[in-house]
């Protein structure tokens, strides 16, 4: 199947003058300008009409088969379905679970994720869950990340948080070596994706497991670095020294300046927003609400259509370049994760287009050159969601 794409400005995520981009079966054949299909085939042609045109965005934290749990039973979050991730422009997702391993496992996390693939997006997932010593497909992780193709690192693990097994320094030190002898062997990024939580030692254990191993600050992504203003200057000073930083969506309830808009603005205009910067949305995990005395006085689920919600909000209030915002969910989190064809418009790379109205508001979604999303209608549906006809292509 051939398709181009026509008269559009498009972002690599860099500006490029380039208006079309041909797409061959599930890759990007030819970027360039005034192209033109072959007369021996039988294609699609769509007039963008001078709209926008970015890589298909990557969601690096998504708990897909459900998480949550924390509030007891009835508190267990739902499965993702693919429509809620196409229609947020995302066309890559990584699976994780959470505070509950118990009644979740990694064999439900890689089944739903071979499930999304199948129905179109492209999925990877980090092996282990909140507590250590972590839970792993395999015997170790290591094997995980040698042996099984979805597994790209360790992840979400817990520390600073009352939820976390309060690990030692020793028993991260031991999972990053795993991690990293792992993804070496397994041409894998093999990073250790840390779930920060407000507790009061906040990156302080990373810190001194760097300080007494030879483990590099690379190897280690905090997330929700953004969840109170300790946490964040901290996240400033382990991105001075040349680490990561994964910032959450969609916390809408936390102070204005925590979030996602507001922490990549600053970051601009300090010049700190490089490529070691990286946004997620905790998309379907429980957002379980306590007090000061650390009791649950609500519960919330989140959603995957906040990743976007926020870049835009970034872009359009802050005077953030879109090339510059739009890197935090395509490119750099390829980089970080060593996601290969992915994040980027290049030829060779995977087909995971976005178009984007006047608005910036996500229009059209294509995950490996196949049409999701048309003019904000959902083309494909999960095979237990949408209409009846649509589930019966899925069986005939
Ligand atoms: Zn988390």
């Amino acid at each position: 199947m051939w398709v181009l794409l026509k008269n559009a400005k498009l972002y690599c995520p860099e500006y490029t003058e380039n208006s079309d981009i041909v797409v061959v079966g599930t890759t990007i054949a030819a970027i360039g300008k005034n192209l033109s299909l072959p007369d021996f085939v039988e294609g699609e042609i769509i007039d963008l009409q001078g709209k926008t045109l970015v890589p298909g965005f990557i969601d690096a934290h998504v708990h897909i088969c459900g998480g949550g749990g924390e509030a007891g039973p009835a508190s267990r979050t739902p499965e993702l379905q693919l429509s809620q991730i196409t229609r947020s422009g995302i066309t890559t997702v990584v699976g994780c679970l959470g505070t509950d391993s118990v009644s979740r496992s990694l064999a439900e996390l890689l089944v739903k994720a071979n499930a999304l693939q199948e129905e179109g997006i492209s999925t990877y997932i980090y092996s282990g869950a909140y507590r250590v010593p972590m839970k792993t497909l395999l015997p170790t992780l290591e094997q995980d990340l040698v042996l099984i193709e979805k597994v790209i690192g360790a992840g979400e693990i817990a520390i600073s948080d009352h939820r976390s097994a309060h690990p030692q320094i020793s028993q991260l030190e031991q999972l990053a070596s795993e991690a990293r002898v792992g993804g070496m062997l397994g041409g894998k990024a093999g990073i250790v994706h840390v779930h920060l939580g407000e507790g009061k030692r906040g990156l302080q254990p990373i810190w001194t497991l760097l300080e007494q191993s030879d483990i590099p600050i690379t190897q280690f992504v905090p997330t929700h670095m953004n969840r109170s203003r300790t946490l964040l200057e901290q996240g400033i000073k382990f991105l001075l020294a040349g680490g990561h930083m994964d910032l959450t969506a969609g916390c809408d309830d936390f102070p204005e300046d925590l979030q996602v808009p507001s922490v990549l603005i600053r970051l601009n205009q300090s010049q700190l927003l490089n490529d070691r910067i990286t946004v997620s949305s905790d998309g379907n995990g429980s957002m379980p609400q306590y007090n000061e005395a650390g009791v649950l006085t609500g519960m919330g689920v989140g959603s995957v259509e906040v990743l976007w919600r926020d870049i835009r909000k970034t872009v359009i209030q802050g005077n953030v370049p879109l090339e510059v915002a739009l890197r935090t969910i395509t490119s750099n989190v390829a980089n970080v994760l060593r996601l290969r064809n992915k994040g980027m418009l290049r030829v060779g790379y995977d087909a995971d287009l976005v178009v984007l109205d006047e608005d910036l508001q996500v229009q059209d979604v294509w995950a490996k050159g196949k049409c999701m999303v048309r003019s904000k209608e959902t083309l494909v549906w999960g095979t237990y969601e949408g209409n009846s006809l649509a589930k019966s292509e899925w069986f005939s």
